[in-house]
């Protein structure tokens, strides 16, 4: 499992920082808010590498300050994704990319005109935003970037046989790529559609 896969995970990871907080010393309950409030900034894009060294101790710190099996356990999952998933943490400090497209903040959602039906409009109905409309000199669907919310329901909606709707991290790949593009999709994008 994925780091981003664990913080979203409410059973696994940040609940248990913010569980039984009366069951630990008070500075533990600080360590645990600091940690929360440092994995959010991350998967914000607004992480620093020093927040790497500094979650890590933090993590010690409530281990060791922590009166109960429970508090001690709690940072496991923070020590356990920084050992091994560090370069997801690094991709989303270095590179603002969720490698694993789940972080809202650094995600986009687009439309890839030449895999497109344009017709079939599965994915116009199903945004509860109105985020997606026709083109009408292009003759394409777009996502107007400003409205959409990234529930990923338009991902979901398009039929297996298009699979035009893809989801980038970050968000700007596509228009570094393409600089004149800034609401719609092209096949130059490598991004693969997770029907997640
Ligand atoms: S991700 Fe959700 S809000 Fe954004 S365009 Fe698709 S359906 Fe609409
Ligand atoms: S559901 Fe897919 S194929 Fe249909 S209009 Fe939307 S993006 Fe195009």
């Amino acid at each position: 499992m994925r780091m981003t896969a664990w913080l979203k995970s409410p059973g696994i990871f940040s609940n248990s920082l913010r569980r039984n907080p009366a069951e630990s010393a008070p500075y533990a309950v600080w360590e645990r808010s600091r940690c929360l409030d440092i994995l959010e900034d991350i998967t914000k894009g607004k992480g620093k590498m020093e927040d790497l060294q500094t979650l890590e101790d933090l993590a010690e710190d409530i281990k060791q300050g922590s009166l109960c099996g429970l508090g001690r356990t709690a940072p496991n999952p923070v020590l356990t994704t920084l050992r091994y998933f560090r370069e997801e943490y690094e991709a989303h400090i270095k590179e603002g990319r969720c490698p694993a497209k789940m972080c809202q903040t650094l995600i986009a959602y687009y439309i890839l005109p030449e895999k497109c039906a344009r017709g079939c409009d599965a994915c116009v109905g199903t945004c509860t935003v109105e985020a997606i409309s026709t083109d009408k000199k292009r003759r394409i669907k777009v996502i107007d970037q400003e409205k959409c919310v990234k529930c990923n329901t338009c991902l979901v909606a398009c039929p297996p046989q298009y699979d035009a709707v893809i989801r980038l991290s970050p968000p700007d790949q596509l228009n570094k790529a393409i600089p004149n593009v800034k609401a719609q999709g092209s096949n130059e994008t490598q991004s693969s559609n997770d029907k997640t």
